[in-house]
């Protein structure tokens, strides 16, 4: 159905009166994605308070679309005409009933680790901190250990309706106050958005000074996400993404055991066009390297997996001063750059 505006509307008005998902302490730190000014907020409808501005958005299901139009490749129509944006809300039953008996290839071997030591830093330095989490439609790898600290607040967000989503935004202009959340995390994110750099800015912006970032990016993998997937970082790329951040810790989140199973599923996948010979070969692709992910375990933390890595993590502060590119090539881990 494509109803078109009432009342001076750019879209149609939602019907349903549900209260906001979004915690209500955090409600306040919303703003304006196109000027930043603070929002008006009802039921259905987000209204930008500079009169110069005063962009309507959405709210659906209690779920606020605060996308700049301008800037992003997404629309407010696309939320309000619930088209498939980055997940397929309704995927077919014979790719559910593949999710379902494939064994997975994936193995995201420091993700728990490295969220339950992002716990206990955030806890160290707030007694309630705020969590921006992008991409967070669904719960991500070993974040279960900011869910069981309830002094934890999480805004979580994403381009796509989901069981967590509690806020529609677009990475490139967060619809939030600068300097209002003590972390952002994108774990599987940055490699999806057009313009990552643009991106981090934007993390950098809305963290107060010394707050926390937790990224993960895929380094070794395969196209996939449908048409939005837009770039991949080395190691050295991805700490340079990060310039004006210090540095907690990085390194290998996914290993090569990994790698290896996405380089075999993709050559295989090469073969053949029909979907349901895909479908075939991603299940016989499952059964028969599933378990070099296994590997990964005893790789990760070696020198030599650092080149071969399915994926990096980087968790780190954000900074006044930013890592140069001088610093970056000759100073930055030196023990890694042998050939
Ligand atoms: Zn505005």
């Amino acid at each position: 159905m494509n109803r078109r505006a009432t009342q001076g509307e750019p879209f149609p008005l939602p019907i349903d009166n549900r209260p906001l998902k979004l915690a209500p302490g955090m409600q306040g730190l919303l703003r304006c994605p196109v000027c930043h000014a603070r929002l008006e907020l009802s039921p259905t409808v987000a209204v930008c308070q500079r009169a110069t501005c005063a962009t309507r958005y959405p709210i659906i299901e209690g779920v606020p679309v605060l996308i700049h139009e301008a800037n992003s490749i997404f629309t407010l129509a696309d939320f309000t005409e619930r088209r498939t944006t980055f997940f397929n809300l309704a995927p077919s039953w014979r790719s559910q009933l593949l999710d379902r008996i494939s064994p997975s290839i994936n193995r995201n071997v420091k993700s728990k680790a490295n969220y339950r030591r992002l716990t206990e830093l955030l806890l160290s330095d707030s007694p309630a901190p705020r969590v921006l989490v992008l991409g967070g439609s669904v719960l991500g790898v070993g974040m279960e250990a900011l869910l069981e600290r309830p002094a934890i607040a999480l805004i979580e967000s994403d381009i796509s309706f989901g069981p967590r989503t509690a806020l529609i935004c677009d990475g490139h202009d967060i619809p939030l106050e600068d300097g209002s959340v003590d972390a952002v995390i994108a774990q599987a994110v940055l490699e999806h958005v057009v313009d990552p750099y643009r991106v981090v800015e934007e993390m950098h912006r809305v963290l107060r000074p010394g707050g926390l970032v937790y990224a993960e990016t895929p380094f070794m993998q395969q196209m996939h996400g449908g048409r939005y997937d837009f770039v991949r970082f080395s190691y050295w790329g991805h700490r340079r993404l990060f310039r004006r951040f210090a540095e907690v810790d990085s390194g290998v989140v996914c290993g090569p055991g990994m790698a290896l199973a996405w380089s075999y599923t993709y050559f295989l996948l090469s073969f053949v066009r029909a979907r349901w010979a895909r479908h075939a070969v991603r299940l016989f692709a499952s059964l028969t390297s599933f378990f070099w992910k296994y590997f990964d375990g005893f790789l990760v933390d070696r020198p030599g997996a650092l080149k071969a890595a399915s994926g990096y993590f980087f968790l780190g502060r954000r900074s006044d001063t930013i890592l140069s590119d001088h610093e970056l090539v000759r100073g930055y881990k030196p023990e890694l750059t042998e050939a």
